[in-house]
């Protein structure tokens, strides 16, 4: 977080929140009217966070955030006010319709454990408590390497958790499906992110247990999304040791039937290069699952080696473009014809594409240009907490383009 501002004019409430930033070692500038704030031309870009009151005599909340969409700014946005929570909800949605990042809400008294929270879905949990308990701890957390033990004991313990992406339609802005995206819930070091213990789980062979307890996950996470009458599918990734477990079909499709979910709601995203590994009980398992009638997602395409015949062997029903070319695709002529070319390619093999790393509004119309059917990325929204994605669900406006 580069540049945190507080807007609020009671000075005894900037000064309660500047505290608590303090604390988790933070620093703001804060301003008593929404006029000052602009008057000094403040750097704001999608690293910047502002807290805002909603209730300002000069220049009150809701007129900030209609200025800011104005200036095309991208900040995120914590929205704070002495309002009942309706009011702070219909404000939360007119900034996600102007694509403001909306955190969320804090209802006036402020508490610093609900500050945390939101402010854990922004930047890493560990980040934030290794800020504000360095002088206790030796180690630093942000370092913190987990090693085999620690993982096994976390799997055992059930520590794992889900965070979801959502994925939307280009053309339509209706939510298609969200992806699951695995957390380290550690009891000291806070949120740990997947690429620092999924490479040490597959090194160990724990991936079976890894992903058996992902899938149960978003099987709940499904299900409880149904009964809010919210029927989206949820993408979960696969490595390559769980797609050389012959069990896996079977065990996914009872899973299913358990909980009386039909099997288009769960995709199954698959990177090339764990296709790659044993091409031939890969080849065999992936054809039980498209049977079955899972759907298959290859992931982070363009950056493996399948070559074309593999891919048209294999029945994916999504190719999903790595985030590396997409996000730089507005100002690389090169990214923005291999992401041409990709959406050519899965058109033309009968799957539905799905661009990831979208960050921003002119990506997003680059990529309805040229035909891509679904996006994903931080302009739509960041990964977040089971909770967080049922509000933004109910908050979610289309269309986003
Ligand atoms: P991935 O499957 O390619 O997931 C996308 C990653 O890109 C996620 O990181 C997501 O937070 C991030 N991302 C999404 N949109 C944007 C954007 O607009 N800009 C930028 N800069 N990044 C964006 P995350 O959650 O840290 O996951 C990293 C990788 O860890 C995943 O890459 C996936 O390979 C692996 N992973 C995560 N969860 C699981 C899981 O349950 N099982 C397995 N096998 N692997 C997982
Ligand atoms: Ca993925
Ligand atoms: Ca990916």
């Amino acid at each position: 977080m580069n540049n945190i501002y507080i807007i609020d004019d009671e000075k005894a409430m900037s000064e309660l929140l500047q505290l608590y930033l303090e604390e988790m070692d933070m620093d703001a500038k804060t301003y008593t009217s929404g006029l000052d704030f602009f008057n000094e031309n403040q750097t704001i870009d999608k690293n910047s966070l502002i807290i805002l009151d909603l209730k300002m005599p000069e220049m009150d909340g809701v007129e900030v955030i209609r200025l800011l969409a104005q200036k095309e700014l991208t900040a995120s946005l914590i929205l704070v006010s002495g309002y009942d929570t309706g009011v702070l909800h219909s404000a939360e949605q007119l900034a996600q319709a102007h694509h403001l990042n909306v955190i969320g809400s804090l209802v006036k008294p402020i508490e610093l454990s609900q500050l945390k929270q939101l402010l854990a879905t922004i930047i890493p949990i560990y980040d934030i408590i290794s800020k504000s308990s360095s002088s206790s701890s030796s180690i630093s957390h942000k370092n913190y390497q987990p090693d085999i033990a620690a993982l096994k004991y976390a799997l055992d313990q059930k520590q794992l958790i889900l965070f979801f992406q959502p994925q939307i339609n280009i053309e339509t802005g209706k939510v298609i499906g969200a992806e699951a995206l695995v957390r380290w819930q550690h009891e000291r070091y806070g949120l740990i992110n997947p690429d620092k213990f999924i490479p040490l789980a597959e090194r160990h062979g724990l991936m079976e247990q890894l992903t058996q307890q992902v899938i149960n996950m978003a099987i709940v996470q499904i299900s409880q999304l149904i009964n809010l009458h919210f029927t989206i599918p949820i993408s979960v990734n696969v490595s390559a040791e769980n797609i050389s477990s012959l069990s896996l079909p079977e065990f996914i499709s009872r899973l299913l039937q358990e909980n009386k979910l039909d099997p288009t709601m769960l995709v199954l995203e698959i990177t090339e290069t764990a296709l790659m590994c044993e091409l031939v009980t890969s080849l065999d398992i992936l054809t039980r699952l498209r049977m079955k009638g899972f759907d298959l997602s290859i992931d982070d395409f363009g950056t493996g080696y399948s070559s074309l015949s593999h891919l048209h062997r294999i029945p994916f029903t999504e190719l999903k473009i790595d985030q590396s070319f997409v996000k730089k695709m507005d100002t690389d002529d090169n990214s923005r014809a291999i992401v041409k070319t990709c959406i050519m390619l899965g058109h033309e093999l009968n799957m539905s594409v799905i661009a990831e790393g979208v960050e921003s509004k002119e990506v997003m119309n680059i990529l309805s240009e040229l035909g891509c059917d679904n996006a994903q990325g931080y302009y739509i929204s960041r990964p977040m907490p089971s909770e967080q994605l049922l509000q933004w669900l109910k908050n979610y406006e289309q269309p986003i383009i």
